[in-house]
């Protein structure tokens, strides 16, 4: 069984009287433990399909289930304890500037329960080692690079050991080393932690790092679906194809 699945999910926004079809009758599934790409060009709707994952977005047709249970279908109770459990990261990290490192983490854990203990506490300094920012721990988003907020942003949503980590396009900000710091440390987290990572990016390279398997979009349809070696290698789809052009012999 899937742990999450898209039946048939078609997204359309209406804009100053023009309408715009984000996704259109898309469906696949993400195994429980893997790493998931969803590549294609920037406006294809890759943002769109990751957002329908925690609500952010809500479908205009079909479903999107999580753990079996369709999230459209949720009250706000039960919909806020799905969201606890899961966590997501974007390009532009979105911590607050205001907050150190720690604090950042905390705020996480604040959102979600009514007090902290010592234990809490102690889980926020294991999950900044964690992501290697003991050092850094009571530093300002301003005194961090790049690849150091990006690494906050995940210890932050790991806060409430969710089963499932959203990023859309994590290391788009990065320079090369930092992007490879960021994606080893989330290929650590899915090994170490069996966390299942969805991961948006427009990269090819993004998805043959680390990636089991991957959705190619585009203009909001699903070109193809498959493990990377398939995508890669033995692409159906010119959408495939084009992304992967400069990665073969
Ligand atoms: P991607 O992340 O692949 O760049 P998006 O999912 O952000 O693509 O967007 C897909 C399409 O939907 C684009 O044409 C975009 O302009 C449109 N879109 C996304 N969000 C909205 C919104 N809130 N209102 C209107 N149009 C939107
Ligand atoms: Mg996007």
């Amino acid at each position: 069984m899937s742990l999450i699945r898209f039946n048939d999910v078609s997204k359309r926004f209406a804009l100053k009287g023009r309408t715009q079809d984000a996704l259109s009758g898309v469906s696949l599934g993400i195994a429980r433990g893997e790493v998931f790409g969803i590549i294609g060009p920037s406006g294809s709707g890759k943002s769109t399909l990751v957002r329908l994952i925690n609500r952010l977005e809500t479908p205009t047709r079909g479903t999107v289930e999580v753990n079996g249970v369709d999230i459209g279908k949720l009250k706000a109770a039960q919909l806020s304890a799905v969201r606890h459990k899961l966590g997501m990261i974007f390009q532009a990290f979105g911590l607050l500037s205001s907050k150190t490192a720690r604090q950042n983490v905390l705020f996480a854990l604040k959102l979600a329960q009514k007090s902290l203990t010592d234990a809490d506490h102690q889980r926020v300094d294991d999950l900044l080692a964690r992501v290697g920012l003991s050092d850094h721990a009571d530093k300002y988003p301003s005194q961090l690079s790049g690849g150091q907020k990006q690494r906050v942003a995940i210890a932050r949503a790991l806060a409430n050991a969710p089963d499932i980590l959203l990023c859309d396009e994590p290391t788009s900000a990065l320079d090369p080393e930092a992007t490879q710091g960021v994606l080893d440390l989330l290929a650590e987290l899915n090994r170490d932690l069996g966390l299942t990572v969805v991961i948006v990016t427009h990269e090819m390279d993004v998805v043959r790092q680390i990636c089991d398997c991957v959705a190619v979009l585009e203009e909001g349809r699903l070109a193809e679906v498959g493990t990377v070696a398939q995508v890669l290698f033995d692409p159906v789809s010119d959408a495939a194809r084009a992304l992967g052009k400069h990665l073969l012999p």
